[in-house]
């Protein structure tokens, strides 16, 4: 099974966009703002809050920098026309952190000072371990500023426990995620790189951990386990619903996401969009031999 999905894998240019298409769509809104505020409008009116990814690659110049901007203010007009108190979610290095970091903190600055004003909040995406330290350089400057805004820890991270509780002590928002970039062991807790399970401690600890420092807290995994561990934490401490929500993608583990949401427990949706879909999709297929696979025998059979 695992060399037909890696085969699958190589052939993912040969399969029809349409059919690429056809899958994707669970898991990102659309190409286009019509298609997002489609997408997002329902998910409010079930109850859910989203925050909103403009897919997209690190920039490689000032000229994709400034489209990135563009893109983001059209979004926050968008929601607020639509009535939508959405988050953004926001990659540094869509805003060229690579390549020049003074930079990238006057276009976030921007966006989130456009986003505040219109009633949107957001939250700075954690990318790989190149843009650790300077995407925490950039919050605790945006932080320092007033600006409102959160930032994501990865747990498979060694660093991650005590850059947690250097947050915990400002009580800034943090959304704590497993990590999905591909690392170094030497960055990684032990076994991290073979079993996702392995993560599930350091996650623990560190949710824990920014709950009691009065932290406001993102939960974002579908790991069931987890989940019900933390749920079982938070009961037992008696965390108010204030002070946390859990997030999911869009796409993944409905049936999960709809039993928190039931049971009263904030929820928020990952919810990617944009005209960049084509190549996110194919690069997340071609990372995961599993969807390549799927996606390989859809196509064999004729869609
Ligand atoms: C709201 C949100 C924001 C995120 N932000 C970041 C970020 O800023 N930086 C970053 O590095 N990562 C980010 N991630 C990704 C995250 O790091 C994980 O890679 C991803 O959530 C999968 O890990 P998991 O916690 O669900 O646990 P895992 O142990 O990887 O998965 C648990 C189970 O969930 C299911 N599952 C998980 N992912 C999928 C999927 N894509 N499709 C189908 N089933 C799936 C499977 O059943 C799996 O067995 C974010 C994730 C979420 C939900």
């Amino acid at each position: 099974m695992r060399i037909f999905n890696t085969m699958a894998a190589r052939a993912i240019p040969l399969v029809p966009r349409s059919l690429i298409r056809q899958i994707s769509r669970r898991y990102i809104a659309g190409a286009t703002l019509a298609e997002l505020i489609d997408r997002v409008r329902p998910l409010h009116a079930a109850g859910y809050r989203t925050t909103i990814d403009v897919l997209g690659e690190a920039a490689a110049s000032p000229a994709e920098v400034t489209a990135t901007a563009a893109e983001y203010l059209a979004l926050i007009d968008a929601l607020h026309a639509g009535g939508l108190r959405a988050e953004l979610s926001i990659k540094p290095s869509a805003f060229g952190l690579r390549f020049d970091a003074t930079g990238c903190a006057t276009q976030v600055r921007t966006i989130l000072d456009v986003a505040a004003a219109h009633g949107v909040t957001a939250c700075i995406d954690m990318e790989d371990t190149s843009c650790t330290q300077p995407t925490l350089d950039l919050f605790a400057q945006l932080e320092a500023d007033g600006c409102d805004v959160g930032i994501a820890l990865q747990a498979y991270l060694k660093r991650s426990d005590s850059d947690a509780a250097a947050l915990g002590q400002r009580r800034s928002r943090v959304r704590i995620c497993k990590g999905i970039y591909a690392e170094a062991d030497a960055h990684l807790v032990a076994g991290a790189s073979r079993d996702r399970g392995a993560i599930n401690g350091p996650f623990m600890r560190q949710v824990t951990n920014l709950l009691r420092a009065g932290s406001f807290v993102g939960i974002a995994t579908h790991d069931e386990a987890l989940i019900d561990a933390l749920v079982a934490w938070i009961d037992r401490e008696r965390v108010d619903a204030s002070r946390f929500e859990f997030q999911m993608l869009l796409g993944v583990c409905e049936p999960l996401r709809e039993r928190l949401r039931a049971s009263g427990f904030p929820v928020r949706v990952y919810v990617p969009y944009g005209q960049d879909w084509y190549g996110y999709s194919t690069r997340r297929i071609k990372e995961n031999p599993r969807i390549a696979g799927y996606v390989l025998r859809a196509w064999l059979r004729g869609g």
